[in-house]
């Protein structure tokens, strides 16, 4: 379930720019790398767990006060309990990985630290559940590129041995799927009813042309 700024308090963003390539192609997988066990606490109620919601914002301030960027740099968040949150949202540029990738990519950030902890399994299908709704709505490309920020040469360990580990399930998930021979003998069997529809007025037109023909040779 996806929780947008207002339900965790975020403050404004300073500027924003929207990404000026869009949908995009490719995703970038981060961790926060803050420790983050799953604690299911909502004291609040708002419906985000408070250690998750207290994560992103810290996330936020230390973006915003200390390395003063003009926001959160994530587009998305997704905790343990597969909660998402909203960063700078879809359409935005982020300013996760701090490159020219940043204008044609959108990221994701798992709340936790994945060099040590294991993702719990929530997380993993709320990351690809959130891209697949990101295709569905026209926002990622289909079969999109998915990494890991240390697949890029930044010298970093994002997002952690163990979330790195699950990539290749997340794309594997994400990808269009073969379809199944039913599908495709379906598929024929409707295109021959087609052809068969379409047959009918050709056969009446040639019917028409040959009687055309047989008018004109009759005639002296
Ligand atoms: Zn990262």
């Amino acid at each position: 379930m996806i929780f947008w700024r207002k339900v965790w308090d975020a403050r404004a963003a300073k500027r924003a720019y929207a990404l000026p390539v869009y949908p995009v192609s490719t995703i970038f997988v981060h961790h926060g790398a803050t420790m983050a066990p799953l604690n299911l606490e909502d004291a609040d109620g708002d419906g985000i767990p408070d250690n998750e919601e207290a994560i992103w914002r810290s996330y936020q301030r230390y973006h915003m006060d200390t390395r003063g960027w003009s926001d959160i740099a994530y587009n998305f968040g997704v905790g343990q309990s597969g909660t998402i949150l909203a960063g700078r949202g879809w359409k935005k540029q982020g300013g996760a990985t701090g490159s020219p990738e940043d204008r044609k990519s959108l990221s994701i950030c798992a709340i936790g630290n994945f060099e040590k902890q294991q993702p719990t399994d929530e997380m993993v299908d709320a990351i690809v559940g959130w891209i697949k709704k990101g295709i569905k709505n026209g926002h990622i490309t289909p079969n999109p590129i998915i990494k890991g920020h240390k697949d890029k040469p930044y010298g970093t360990s994002c997002p952690g041995q163990n979330l790195y580990a699950k990539l290749p399930a997340i794309r594997e998930a994400v990808a269009p799927k073969e379809p199944t021979e039913e599908a495709v003998l379906a598929q024929i069997k409707g295109l021959r009813s087609k052809i068969k529809v379409l047959r009918a007025p050709i056969k009446v037109l040639k019917a028409r042309i040959a009687s055309l023909y047989e008018q004109i040779n009759d005639t002296p």
